[in-house]
Parts: C-alpha cells; sequence; structure tokens
C-alpha cells in the first residue's frame, strides 16, 4: 500500500504500520521482562495411546500472562522471542519446568509418562542444545527416557550438518526425537531418513480434513504408512470428534492429541484427568 502510495518512506506514516510496530517493539521489552516476573506457564496436553486409551504422556506447551494483555498466544511472542534471542532463556525455563512436572507426577508410581517439549530452530543456533538439555536432566532429576523434544522440518533444513550433529548428540544422551507439524514445510523422504527422529507428528491440517473424502483418508494412511515403514511412532494432531478419532485409529496410527480428548490443561487439571483417565472418549472397539 505505501509502495502505490509513492515510495517506501510513505510506510511510516501509515498509522496502522506504526502501531503494528509500536505493539511489537512493547511485546518485545515486555518479554524480557516475563521471565523474571514469573509470567510465564505451562500448559499440558495429553497423548493417548489409540489402542488402549491410556494417556501415554504430555506435551507442554508455553502460556503468557500479560499483565495488561492478559494471555498472549505462544504464535504471537514465540517469534519475537526467536529473532531477539529471548528464545535461549526462555527455552531453558520451558524445558526445566517440564521437567519438574514430570518428575512430580512419576513421584510414587511406577507410570513412566512421555513429557515432550518444543523446541525452535534457534536454540540449534546458541551453543550446543544437548549440553543444556544434559544440565537441566541432572538438575530436575528426569529420567531422559521420559523426555521428547519436539521440532518442525526448519532444524533439519537449516545449517542441517551442525544440526545433523547436535541431534545425533541428543539421540546418543537418550532423548526421543519428534518430527512437529509433518507435512506442512519441505517434507521429504530423504530428510526423514537423514535425521534420527523416533516419532512423526502428523499435522492437524491433515487429520482436520478426516471425516468422508476419501481422498483426505488416503493421504493420512500414507503419511501413516511412511512413518510405520521408517520405524517411526506416529501421532495425529488436532483431533477435534469422534470420527476422526475412529478413522486415525483404524489407520493404526500409534498415538493422538487433540481437542476432543482433552484442551491443554494448567497443571493441577492435568494431574486430575491423569487420575481419572479418558478412556470415555475412545470409540467402542472394531470386532476383532
Ligand atoms: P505445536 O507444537 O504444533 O502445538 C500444537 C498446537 O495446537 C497448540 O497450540 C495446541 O493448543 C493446539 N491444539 C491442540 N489440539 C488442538 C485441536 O484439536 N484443535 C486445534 N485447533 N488446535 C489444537 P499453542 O499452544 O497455541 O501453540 C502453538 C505453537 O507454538 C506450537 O505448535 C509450537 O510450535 C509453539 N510453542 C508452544 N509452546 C512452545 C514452547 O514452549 N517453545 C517453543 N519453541 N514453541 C512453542
Ligand atoms: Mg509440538
Ligand atoms: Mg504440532
Ligand atoms: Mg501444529
Amino acid at each position: 500500500r505505501a509502495k502505490s502510495a509513492g515510495g517506501a518512506g510513505l510506510a511510516a506514516y501509515d498509522p496502522q504500520m506504526l502501531s503494528g510496530l509500536v505493539q511489537r517493539l512493547e511485546l518485545e521489552a515486555d518479554l524480557r521482562l516475563a521471565l523474571e516476573r514469573n509470567e510465564l506457564a505451562l500448559h499440558y496436553q495429553p497423548t493417548v495411546d489409540l489402542r488402549t486409551g491410556d494417556i501415554v504422556g504430555f506435551e507442554a506447551l508455553v502460556r503468557w500472562h500479560h499483565p495488561t494483555r492478559g494471555l498472549v498466544n505462544p504464535l504471537d511472542f514465540i517469534g519475537i522471542a526467536e529473532a531477539t534471542g529471548l528464545i535461549v532463556p526462555l527455552g531453558r525455563w520451558v524445558l526445566t519446568e517440564a521437567c519438574r512436572q514430570a518428575v512430580a507426577w512419576g513421584a510414587g508410581t511406577t507410570r513412566r509418562l512421555k513429557m515432550a517439549v518444543n523446541v525452535s530452530v534457534r536454540q540449534f543456533d546458541s551453543g550446543d542444545l544437548s549440553v543444556m538439555v544434559a544440565e537441566v536432566l541432572a538438575e530436575t532429576g528426569m529420567p531422559v527416557d521420559q523426555l521428547c523434544l519436539e521440532m518442525t522440518e526448519s532444524v533439519l533444513l537449516t545449517d542441517t550438518d551442525e544440526n545433523l550433529t547436535q541431534l545425533q548428540r541428543l539421540k546418543a544422551l537418550g532423548v526421543t526425537l519428534a518430527m512437529d507439524d509433518f507435512g506442512t514445510g519441505y517434507s521429504s523422504l530423504a530428510y526423514l531418513r537423514r535425521y534420527p527422529m523416533d516419532i512423526l507428528k502428523i499435522d492437524r491440517s491433515f487429520v482436520d480434513r478426516l471425516g468422508g473424502d476419501r481422498e483426505d483418508e488416503a493421504l493420512v494412511r500414507t503419511i501413516v504408512r511412511l512413518g510405520q515403514s521408517l520405524g517411526m511412532t506416529t501421532v495425529a494432531e488436532g483431533i477435534e470428534d469422534a470420527v476422526q478419532l475412529a478413522t486415525l485409529r483404524d489407520l493404526d496410527c500409534d498415538l493422538a492429541q487433540g481437542y476432543f480428548l482433552s484442551r491443554p490443561l494448567p497443571a493441577p487439571d492435568a494431574t486430575r484427568i491423569l487420575a481419572e483417565g479418558l478412556a470415555t472418549k475412545l470409540p467402542v472397539p472394531a470386532v476383532a
């Protein structure tokens, strides 16, 4: 719009753009303080075994309780955190908090829940991620086989050799690695084979289209088979209704997450559903 009005210089006079910039700068300044002020929190969304209906783990999702704006969505501040480098301390805080919670849930039980934590590609550029992860595991007493790190394909696309080395170190530590939002980026078979990923998370956009259309079902089936043939555990994200749940189970997808099963919950609520279970949400088992 500024361009057609006569030149790039005019952009500064666009009040909408200016207020967007001011908002972003304000948010950036606030985010610097958010960690010290304890404004971040984690919500936990269960991962459910599609065979048994058991909760086998949780994904930690960061939330920001801003003093004046209220709850700010991660999609509105993770980008700022990445651009400013704040993702590094923020990422460490998230990992520490998630591990503490997993250890607390594990206390006094033999149940070994998996805790999945999202990591950004920027966390790979800032020194050795495996060193940070090893430190946090030691600090929190978290068993390494309970930790899963989720990342998007961007990690596999940038700085490939260095990131591959870091992923191999994480693997050597015993961390489980998950490819998040699979199918949305430049997913290729070559990447999946080259990188030591254990889990394939089928992006919500594919799950969303299930329920009637045979071609959409064929697409999801193909992704599930791809994961299986590479020896990966398959997870469907964003299950919103019983039809999607039943379809994925019939396609032999291993695990599922989604609002239909449970929204991401604050820790006390997650503790409660862990005790109660989600079995009632599962469809009647298929006749063998
Ligand atoms: P993601 O890792 O793919 O997480 C799944 C997102 O989908 C979450 O959004 C979750 O609340 C939402 N979701 C789950 N089930 C459903 C469903 O049935 N329907 C719909 N419509 N949505 C569903 P959220 O919490 O807003 O997080 C968005 C993204 O922000 C995450 O996508 C992840 O990429 C990023 N993120 C969240 N927490 C962190 C973090 O601690 N560190 C980093 N680096 N990124 C994070
Ligand atoms: Mg994720
Ligand atoms: Mg995802
Ligand atoms: Mg997603």
